[in-house]
This record gives structure tokens, C-alpha cells and sequence, in this order.
């Protein structure tokens, strides 16, 4: 058995289950991105996925990320790179340098210092608003009650790149009434982009609209925390 062949053949069956689900809807499959996420994972268990030809990989954490993926970057300069976690102001710099996109604005302070960053180094990062969907204290995101008016504040007064919406339901429940309430927020504004659907919901979330998802343990397996 050749090394790396686990993350490959997980990866074809991951892909597999993503045409499937796209046809049952009459979606097109080249309009859902899959992110893998690799947060937590070393880089050896990254590399079988680049072997493979995938490009497109998530993180949680700016230091980590940092970490992983310096080497990795220069060896594969294609591989776009997001971040799906909560950043803090004091990241914001190393993260604009890091990352091709920032799934996770979702507050004033954020928006704006991301805004600032990428004025000072003249570029152009892809943002997503991230959504609180299901009102949980420990996650990330912005009141689904407040998203209208943050999202508008972002591109309006503070000219930041919104492109898109980002949102984890609540771990348990039914999924659907979350995606839908994130499908109908970017209908709403306009925005392309639409994350959601992970390892255990991903099918629900493509019937659901999803244009982008972000999934880690059905490529990696279970992560070791
Ligand atoms: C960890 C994480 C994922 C991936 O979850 P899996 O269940 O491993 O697929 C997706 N999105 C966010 C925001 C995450 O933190």
C-alpha cells in the first residue's frame, strides 16, 4: 500500500458522495467547492490530499495554520487557503499574509481591521460573514437578527469584500432550517458564496444551496481533539 492512498481514496469517495447528492437535486457539481478542513491535522496527513491534485483546505487557527502551511505553500503554490475560525484583532496581519479567504468576520472590530490590513497591503481578500445560525454562546458568529445590517455595514461603510455567508448549525438538530436560513441571507444581499455542510450534514446542505463546503473528518478521519 503506497503512502497517502487512505486520503486519496477518501477523498474520490467524499467526491463521489458530493456528485450524487448534486444530481438528486439537479445541481451542477462544478458549482460546489469542496474545502478539506486540516485543522488539528499534521502535515503529513495533508500531503496525500496535495498529491492527489486538491487545493482547497481550511483552518481554524491562524498559528497553526502558519505553522502547517508555510513549507506546504511554496512546495504547492496553487492550494487556496481559508480561515473558518474565530480570529482575533491582534492575528488580523498574519492572517491577511496567510489566508486567500476569511470565512469568519463577524464583528465590527474584525471587519475593520481586516479592511484596514488589506488597504495597507493593496490587496483584495475574499471575506464571508460569519452566522451564528443557532444562537450558540461558545460559536462563532454574528446574530442571524443583526446579519442584514452588519453585512451592509461591511461593504458599505467599511468597503470590505463580502462575498459570501458562512454558518454551523447546532450539533444534534436538523440542519436544514439553518441552511436555508443562510441560502436566504445571501439571496438576499446578492453574495455568491454560500459555506455550509459538513462531515455529517453536507447532503442536507447541498439541497440546500451550499456553494462551498468545509469538511474534515469524512477526508481525515477523527481528529485527535
Ligand atoms: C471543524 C470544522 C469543520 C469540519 O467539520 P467535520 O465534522 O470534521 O467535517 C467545518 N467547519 C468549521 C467551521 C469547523 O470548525
Amino acid at each position: 500500500m503506497v503512502l497517502g492512498s487512505r486520503g486519496n481514496s477518501a477523498l474520490l469517495s467524499v467526491r463521489e458522495q458530493i456528485d450524487c447528492a448534486c444530481r438528486r437535486v439537479g445541481r451542477d457539481p462544478g458549482e460546489v467547492e469542496l474545502f478539506a478542513v486540516s485543522k488539528f491535522q499534521p502535515a503529513g496527513q495533508v500531503e496525500p490530499l496535495l498529491r492527489a491534485g486538491h487545493r482547497m483546505f481550511a483552518e481554524s487557527r491562524v498559528q497553526e495554520a502558519n505553522a502547517k502551511w508555510a513549507a506546504l505553500r511554496s512546495e504547492y503554490p496553487s492550494v487556496r487557503l481559508h480561515l473558518i475560525g474565530s480570529l482575533q484583532s491582534n492575528k488580523v496581519t498574519p492572517a491577511v499574509s496567510l489566508f486567500d479567504s476569511i470565512e469568519s468576520v463577524d464583528r465590527d472590530k474584525i471587519a475593520i481591521a481586516l479592511a484596514n490590513e488589506m488597504a495597507r497591503r493593496q490587496c483584495t481578500l475574499e471575506c464571508l460573514v460569519q452566522i451564528n445560525v443557532g444562537l450558540e454562546p461558545q460559536k462563532g458568529g454574528i446574530h442571524p437578527a443583526e446579519a442584514h445590517a452588519f453585512i451592509l455595514r461591511c461593504q458599505t461603510a467599511y468597503g470590505l469584500p463580502v462575498r459570501g455567508v458562512m454558518g454551523v448549525p447546532p450539533s444534534g438538530a436538523d440542519p436544514r432550517p439553518y441552511f436555508d436560513l443562510l441560502r436566504r441571507l445571501a439571496d438576499r444581499h446578492d453574495l455568491p458564496v454560500v459555506s455550509m455542510g459538513m462531515t455529517s450534514d453536507f447532503v442536507a446542505a447541498i439541497a440546500a444551496g451550499a456553494t462551498r463546503l468545509r469538511i474534515g473528518r469524512a477526508l481525515f478521519g477523527e481528529r485527535d481533539r
